[in-house]
C-alpha cells in the first residue's frame, strides 16, 4: 500500500479542513464537530495535523509548573452529580482546614520548590467573602513570592453574592490581598442543557462567562477548561470551544486550555443517571487534536491532565498537539475521589522523563508561562526535592536484602 493510498483514504471533507487550519485559517465549530468524530485514517490524518500544528506554534518544548494543590474544605452543598469530592458538613471525613495547615501545606511545597499553590474548595454554607480573603492575606503573608491559583468562578460567584460588591470591585478586592490567576474550573460543558443535568445549582454558562470576561477585564488571568466523557455531544464540546475562542478573542485572559476527562466510578452521574464511564482513549486524544488546532492562535497553550489520563496517555497526547503537562500537583483529592488512580504526585524530575522519553525538552514555567528553566542537558538537571522515601519492596527482594545485612554483620 502507498503512501498516497493512505491519504487517498482521508475523507475530502476532514482533509479540507486540515488543509485549512494548516495554512492559517481558523476552523468553524462545524469543522470542530466533524473532526470530534473522525476514526480511522481521518484520526490519523488528524493527530499527524495538530502535532505538526503544535510544533509551528511552540515548537518542541513541553513547559510544566512545579505547584501543589490544596483544597480548604471538602464541605459542599451544591450536589453536582459527577462530583465524588464533596461531603456533608456532618459526615465524618469533612473536613474545614484551620489556617495553620494550609500554611504548613504551603511550606512544605516551598520546600520542594513549587512557585504556585493551587487553592479551591467546597461552597461550604457556613462561610462568606471574607474566607476567601483571609486566605489569600494568611498564605501571602507568609509567603510573598508563592503565586496564588485559586478559587472556581463557583467560588468566586458564592462569595461575589455575599459581598454585595459590584464583581469587578470584589475581583479586584481578591487580587489586592494576593490572588494571582484563577482557574477556569467549574466550566464542565457552557451549555445549559447539559448544566441542568448534570449540575442544575451550579452558575449557569452566562455567569460563567460574565466572571471570567470580569476577571479578564481587571487583568487576572484565567485557565479554561471543559469536563467530557459524559452525557456532552460532539456539538456540545465543539461550541464550548467556540465559546472560549471568542472569549479570548475579546479578552486575551486564558493562559491555557485543560480537557478534562470525566472520573466516573464514584459519582452519581455515571452510577445512577447513565452517563457514559468517561471517554475513551481516542475521545482524549482527538479532543486534546481539535483543542490545538480550533483554538489557535487565540489559546496555544494546551496542556494534557496526567491525574485524568495518566502519565503514558498524557504522552500520547503531548504527541498528538498539547505543549504542557500541567503541574507536579504534590497533593490532589477531586479526581482522587471520584475513582482516578494515577496518583497525587509527579515530581519534576518524573515528569522531565516522560518529556525527554518524546524526544522533547523539559521546560519549567510561571502559572503564566513564563519560562523559569530550560532543561537541555540531563547531566545538568538538579538534586530532587522530594521527601526521601524507602521504596517499597516485594517479599523476596526484602527477604535478600536482610540476608544481605546479616552476613554484613
Ligand atoms: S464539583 Fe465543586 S461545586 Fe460541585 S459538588 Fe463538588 S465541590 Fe461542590
Amino acid at each position: 500500500m502507498s503512501l498516497d493510498r493512505l491519504l487517498a483514504d482521508v475523507d475530502p471533507l476532514v482533509a479540507g479542513a486540515l488543509d485549512a487550519v494548516l495554512d492559517g485559517k481558523e476552523l468553524s465549530t462545524r469543522e470542530a464537530e466533524l473532526l470530534l468524530e473522525t476514526d480511522g485514517a481521518d484520526f490519523h490524518a488528524l493527530v499527524r495535523a495538530a502535532d505538526l500544528a503544535r510544533s509551528e506554534d511552540k515548537g518542541d518544548d513541553v513547559t510544566f509548573v512545579v505547584n501543589r494543590n490544596m483544597n480548604f474544605t471538602n464541605v459542599c452543598y451544591v450536589g453536582c452529580s459527577f462530583c465524588g469530592f464533596s461531603r456533608h458538613k456532618d459526615e465524618k471525613d469533612a473536613y474545614d482546614h484551620p489556617m495553620e495547615v494550609l500554611l504548613e501545606k504551603t511550606r512544605d511545597a516551598v520546600a520542594r520548590g513549587a512557585t504556585e499553590v493551587c487553592i479551591q474548595g467546597g461552597i461550604h454554607p457556613g462561610k462568606d467573602h471574607t474566607h476567601y480573603r483571609e486566605i489569600l492575606e494568611a498564605v501571602k503573608g507568609a509567603f510573598p513570592d508563592v503565586h496564588i491559583h485559586a478559587f472556581s468562578p463557583e467560588e468566586i460567584d458564592f462569595g461575589h453574592r455575599k459581598s454585595g460588591m459590584e464583581l469587578a470591585d470584589y475581583l479586584r478586592w481578591l487580587v489586592d490581598a494576593g490572588l494571582g490567576t484563577m482557574p477556569g474550573t467549574a466550566a464542565e460543558i457552557l451549555d445549559d442543557e447539559v448544566r441542568d443535568v448534570i449540575s442544575p445549582n451550579k452558575l449557569k454558562k452566562d455567569r460563567w462567562v460574565e466572571i471570567v470576561t470580569a476577571a479578564h477585564s481587571i487583568g487576572l488571568p484565567s485557565t479554561s477548561t471543559l469536563m467530557y466523557g459524559h452525557i456532552e455531544s460532539a456539538r456540545h464540546v465543539a461550541e464550548h470551544l467556540g465559546l472560549l475562542r471568542d472569549i479570548q478573542k475579546r479578552t486575551g485572559g486564558f493562559t491555557e486550555f485543560v480537557p478534562l476527562g470525566f472520573i466516573h466510578e464514584k459519582n452519581v452521574l455515571f452510577n445512577h443517571m447513565g452517563a457514559r464511564p468517561g471517554s475513551s482513549m481516542a475521545e482524549d486524544v482527538r479532543l486534546v487534536a481539535v483543542a490545538r488546532l480550533f483554538l489557535r492562535p487565540w489559546i496555544t497553550n494546551i496542556q494534557v491532565s496526567w491525574v485524568k489520563m495518566g502519565p503514558k496517555l498524557a504522552q500520547l497526547g503531548l504527541m498528538s498537539g498539547a505543549n504542557d503537562f500541567g503541574g507536579t500537583l504534590m497533593e490532589e483529592s477531586i479526581s482522587r475521589e471520584s475513582g482516578a488512580d494515577f496518583g497525587e504526585n509527579l515530581p519534576p524530575e518524573e515528569i522531565r522523563r516522560l518529556v525527554r522519553e518524546l524526544g522533547r525538552t523539559p521546560v519549567e514555567r510561571s502559572t503564566t508561562y513564563r519560562v523559569l528553566r530550560r532543561f537541555d542537558d540531563p547531566e545538568k538537571d538538579p538534586p530532587s526535592r522530594e521527601p526521601k522515601r524507602e521504596p517499597e519492596l516485594s517479599g523476596p527482594t526484602r527477604w535478600r536484602l536482610a540476608q544481605e545485612r546479616a552476613a554484613a554483620s
